[in-house]
């Protein structure tokens, strides 16, 4: 049986989070974008409300949401700021590959580590050279006895100044590829310097950083499932974030649209409101469909993953179709607003600036399009 309702749980998660998003993120958005401010104070107030962790079982002190309770969550906190919802975001990105492929006594150390007080963790897969083709990645993990020794570059890391814990994916061999990529939980120690930090176009709240890993000793306790395995951690990893990017794609959209509708309710031209014009409304109507349709796609990927059945494709629809279609409403709120649209006075013109960046990260738009032809030519989803 298919049932569309939210369990009372459910709804209680997404009105404290609606309220929390309008109290607390809201007011202090287009200052923290203008400034670039990093959002510590909000995040830590997230924390203390269990927004954090999401995905950390209870037995640790996390939230222990299902994979569908955390795009509810995102979608409410991403309406407030994207910006500031991916900053929290990252934070369990970066504990995901502890969840999926670690030990009890690294969930022991790392979990406690994040729900006993707030702490900042980032998730290192990019570099310079190698962003949509992971396995191209040159980061080198060398063993030398009871550890391994860290050399190389991370670009665009998220969180990535003020991280106590780095998940870092690196090779045994450049050579090998997919084949000897391994994951590590590396604590911030002497030779992880920050060499610079991005100057972003949007989510401007968000930090983005490079970083150098620099003769890194990491012990071997720390290896995140087996040498080689690094390259299945990254992809479950992926599948599992991106519904909730997907989710704060959703969260952007619906706040551009309404911002729209409130707007177009308002604006008079040539003797009407612009609401009454067909062409407004038309823009409207598609904002409307293209919310529920992406819901429909990121919670079917949510409901998918706590289930545990395959998902990729899924994810990947829902990660490629909610943020196209948030890119395409902050456009088309934009136009609405005419030429204050375009002004740093109206809060279009963030939402525009946000939005291009969740067809980059994650995997590009690109990427998602390929993986679902790639599944697709593989078997037959339905
Ligand atoms: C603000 C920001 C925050 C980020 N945060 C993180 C983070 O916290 N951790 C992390 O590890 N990474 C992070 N990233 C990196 C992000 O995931 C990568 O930028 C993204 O995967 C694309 O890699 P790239 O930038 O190297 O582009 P490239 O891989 O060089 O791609 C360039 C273009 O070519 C296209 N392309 C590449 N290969 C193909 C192909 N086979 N077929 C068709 N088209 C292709 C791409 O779609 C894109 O349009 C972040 C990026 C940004 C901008």
């Amino acid at each position: 049986m298919i049932s569309f309702e939210l369990s009372e749980e459910q709804k209680a998660l997404r009105d404290v989070a609606r309220d929390f998003a309008k109290n607390e993120i809201i007011p202090k958005a287009a200052e923290y974008d203008k400034n670039a401010t990093f959002p510590i104070d909000i995040l830590k107030k997230a924390f203390e409300v269990g927004f954090l962790n999401q995905a950390v079982p209870e037995s640790y002190g996390g939230g222990g949401l299902s994979n569908l309770d955390a795009v509810i969550l995102n979608e409410e906190l991403a309406y407030g700021c994207i910006g500031f919802s991916t900053s929290l975001m990252v934070n369990d990105l970066a504990l995901s590959p502890i969840l999926i492929a670690g030990n009890n006594a690294q969930k022991e150390k790392f979990f406690k580590m994040f729900t006993k007080e707030y702490t900042t963790g980032s998730f290192c897969l990019t570099e310079p050279n190698a962003g949509s083709d992971v396995a191209g990645l040159q980061t080198k993990a060398e063993k030398k006895g009871d550890y391994y020794i860290l050399n190389g570059t991370k670009t665009f890391i998220t969180n990535g100044t003020y991280a106590k814990l780095y998940t870092v994916f690196a090779t045994l061999d450049p050579t090998q590829r997919h084949k000897a990529l391994c994951c590590f939980a590396v604590e911030k120690c002497d030779g992880i310097t920050v060499s610079k930090k991005e100057d972003k176009m949007g989510q401007r709240c968000s930090d983005t950083v490079q970083i150098v890993f620099n003769n890194v000793k990491v012990p071997q306790e720390n290896l995140i499932g087996k040498e080689g395995e690094g390259w299945l951690i990254a992809m479950k990893t992926l599948d599992k974030s991106r519904p909730l990017v997907s989710a704060g794609s959703i969260g952007l959209a619906r706040r551009a649209m309404e911002c729209a509708r409130d707007y177009a309710k308002e604006r008079v031209a040539f003797g009407k409101v612009i609401a009454e014009y067909e062409a407004i409304q038309f823009m409207l109507a598609n904002m409307a469909k293209g919310v529920e349709a992406a819901r429909l796609l990121a919670w079917k990927a949510a409901w998918l993953l706590d289930q545990k059945l395959p998902s990729t494709h899924i994810s990947s629809m829902a990660k490629c179709f909610g943020t196209d279609h948030a890119m395409q409403t902050t456009i088309d709120a934009v136009q609405i607003y005419g030429g204050y649209g375009y002004m740093k006075d109206y809060p279009v013109e963030k939402l525009m600036r946000d939005a291009k960046l969740l067809q980059i990260y994650e995997g590009t738009n690109q990427i998602q399009r390929l993986v679902i032809a790639r599944e697709l030519l593989k078997a037959n989803f339905y």
